[in-house]
């Protein structure tokens, strides 16, 4: 059977995993603090264990996901201190001495949900996270989505009635951007409260299924995914749902018929199952041999 690693970077924690699919996995978590003191328990963690063929990283970014690029691998302009231009692939590289591969938290989920979850079949689909930020990544045509560098969904601005919600919102560069009218820090800053404490008929639920769907629309006339995978913490409350799909068909107004809007398949393992899933497609003989 296939052996190989994969890493979930977060702003808060990493995971990090053995396995070659949902069914057996070894796994772990560390706080994500200072560089070296990150690298240093993830380094440890595999060290502890027989050696894998390749190990995957799915991290938070902004990030350089061109292998073509003198700087792939690195965490770049990220506001997270002590992070910002980290060679973080190339640390992994260098202490384990295996093949690396690198991409962003949510594409990394994305190719895990393709493998494993809510987007077997599909060519192009979007996966969405809204938690402590905002982020989408996914497929088009079956690659993924890269550019200049990759796409950053959750930095993209919608109209914002400031009558209605006067609130200027948290993004540190944008304001009033989608992820800083609808991440979880917006919602606790503009109610005084967190999220998970708010009552499900308070209109911070309504609000936020308008700007969810203010993007997802935009999204769905942009790409047209076949199915948009919507998760994150803040979509724990469940509710959510059914107010964003009925906002999104409210602004789509008859013209396009909305994809499905679904949760992730594999739940919180999305992340670090989706960082195997780029370990594996990094290594195509082993990825043969995983599906024999
Ligand atoms: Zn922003």
């Amino acid at each position: 059977m296939a052996r190989v690693g994969g890493i979930e970077a977060g702003g808060s924690k990493c995971v990090c995993a053995i396995g070659s699919d949902p069914s057996y996995l070894d796994v772990a978590e560390f706080p994500t603090t200072t560089p070296e003191a990150t690298i240093r328990g993830l380094v440890a963690f595999f060290k502890e264990r027989d050696p894998v063929s390749a190990i995957g990283i799915g991290s938070f970014g902004p990030i350089d996901p061109n292998p073509k690029s003198p700087t792939f691998g690195y965490i770049t302009s990220t506001p997270k201190k002590g992070w910002e231009n980290f060679d973080f692939a190339g640390a992994i590289r260098k202490e384990l001495g295996v093949q690396v591969a690198f991409d962003t938290d949510v594409n990394a989920a994305a190719l895990g949900e393709y493998r494993w979850g809510a987007a077997q079949g599909l060519d192009t689909f979007l996966y969405l996270t809204v938690g402590t930020g905002i982020g989408g990544g996914g497929m088009v045509n079956g690659r993924l989505m890269h550019g200049q560098t990759h796409p950053e969904m959750g930095h993209i601005r919608i109209p914002h009635d400031r009558v209605n919600d006067p609130f200027a919102g948290t993004c540190p560069y944008h304001g009033d951007c989608l992820e800083g009218l609808a991440c979880a820090p917006a919602i606790l800053a503009r109610w005084g409260q967190a999220g998970e404490s708010l009552p499900d008929d308070h209109r911070a639920w309504e609000l936020e299924a308008q700007y969810l769907a203010l993007g997802i629309v935009n999204w769905i006339c942009t790409l047209s995914p076949q199915r948009i995978i919507l998760g994150g913490g803040v979509l724990r409350r469940e509710k959510l749902y059914a107010l964003v799909r009925a906002k999104v068909v409210e602004l789509l107004a008859g013209y396009v018929t909305p994809p499905e809007i679904l949760p992730p398949m594999l739940g919180g393992r999305a992340g670090v199952l989706g960082a195997i899933a780029l370990a594996l497609a990094e290594s195509p003989q082993l990825l043969s041999e995983s599906q024999r």
